[in-house]
């Protein structure tokens, strides 16, 4: 079908147009920046101190922004959170392991681990699309896996601890990070990539690692299993405390990031940046239940995340069609996502997006439904 020829008003246009929900806007100050530190940073040794001292930079800002509590270290690597999960399965997964699957990517990560033949079966418990199982202990487990944001479906959950002290808390904050106020003390992994509400670009893990974590690390490595080089946590921890990577890491990621954690620190931190995303999620959600033909997909208030928004339509209007005016009109990426299948809009909230250009979104979606009605 073709795309209806409808001009949204440019009075009525955000100033920046890009509403994914990963990788997100970057930020066209922390691109000048890159341009301006140029041949001094980039194409340039990781093993020397120009890019030693952004990776610094950045372990330290993390640590600052996350309030990491005495004795968390942020560890960092490559491939991504996807590439964490391996490192997970390999590094700090014992023997048996719980997941909490409500959405694509914890059930990627459970998928992953279920198949890894040194493993235990994992215990795995799910739940209706649009909400999260509850969060409890499970007999015989020494790892609690969990998403903060799930992306795909734009439920979020607070992350608590359950079970003994020998279970540790692995939360994927890929979307969440640096978007959602938490307790950090209530995990001992908290792992993410930059690319979602931390406005850099992909190819790189973090993680926020409590001592019980690292101990785990060293104790799966002295144990003697056998890990691939490049997925071998022990490996990424000695790196980090030495501000490298094993492998060379993707030098403009690294420097975004910074920009971005030093943006928020710079701001007031945390409260600041997941202030940010809760305005344009107060701003929002409030426009689709004032909506006649919109609502959010998120029924319980609580479980409705504040960085990534997912906007159910009735049948009287097509969530495509509005999906593709709005990149006609230079607003992107506000497609659902697909294997949900459902008449729906998915619009990343994150910090980096300022919360007059949400309001201008909503202004943007009254006019294209006006229009296609
Ligand atoms: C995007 C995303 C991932 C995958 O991140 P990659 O860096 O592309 O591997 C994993 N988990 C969540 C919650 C995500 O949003």
């Amino acid at each position: 079908m073709n795309t209806p020829d409808i001009t949204i008003p440019s009075d009525l246009l955000p100033a920046d147009g890009r509403f994914g929900s990963g990788p997100t806007k970057v930020r066209p100050e922390a691109l000048a920046a890159l341009a301006e530190i140029g041949a001094n940073y980039m194409g340039t040794s990781h093993r020397q101190l120009p890019v030693q001292m952004v990776v610094a930079e950045l372990r330290n800002g993390l640590a600052e922004l996350l309030r990491a509590p005495d004795g968390y270290e942020i560890i960092l690597g490559n491939g991504g959170s996807t590439g964490f999960w391996d490192c997970a399965t390999f590094g700090l997964i014992d023997n048996r392991s719980h997941h909490l699957s409500f959405g694509e990517f914890g059930s990627k990560f459970a998928k992953a681990v279920k198949a890894a033949p040194h493993l235990a079966d994992p215990s795995v418990v799910d739940s209706e699309m649009g909400t999260h199982p509850e969060l409890a202990s499970v007999e015989g487990v020494d790892a609690v896996c969990y998403t903060h944001n799930e992306t795909s479906t734009g439920v979020m959950l607070d992350p608590a601890r359950v079970g003994d002290a020998g279970e540790l808390m692995m939360v994927d904050a890929t979307s969440g990070a640096g978007g959602l106020l938490f307790d950090p003390s209530a995990t001992d992994v908290y792992y993410f990539a930059p690319q979602k509400a931390l406005a850099s670009d992909g190819g790189l893990w973090i993680a926020m690692m409590s001592p019980a974590a690292i101990e785990r690390v060293e104790k799966i490595s002295a144990d003697g299993r056998w890990i691939p080089p490049s997925l071998d946590l022990k490996t990424a921890v000695d790196n980090s405390r030495k501000d490298q990577t094993y492998n060379t890491p993707a030098l403009s990621t690294v420097f975004l990031t910074a920009q971005t954690v030093n943006w928020f620190n710079d701001n007031g931190g945390l409260s600041w940046s997941a202030g940010r995303s809760a305005k344009s999620a107060d701003i929002l959600y409030g426009w689709a239940e004032a909506s006649p033909v919109a609502s959010p997909f998120v029924e319980i208030e609580s479980q409705r995340s504040k960085v990534v928004a997912t906007i159910d339509f009735d049948e009287s209007v097509s969530a495509d069609t509005i999906c593709d005016v709005l990149r006609a009109n230079g607003i992107v990426d506000t497609n659902g996502y697909r294997k949900l299948g459902r008449n729906q809009l998915r619009i990343g909230m994150f910090p980096a997006i300022d919360p007059d250009d949400t309001l201008a979104l909503t202004h943007c979606l009254d006019h294209v439904v006006a229009a296609l009605g």
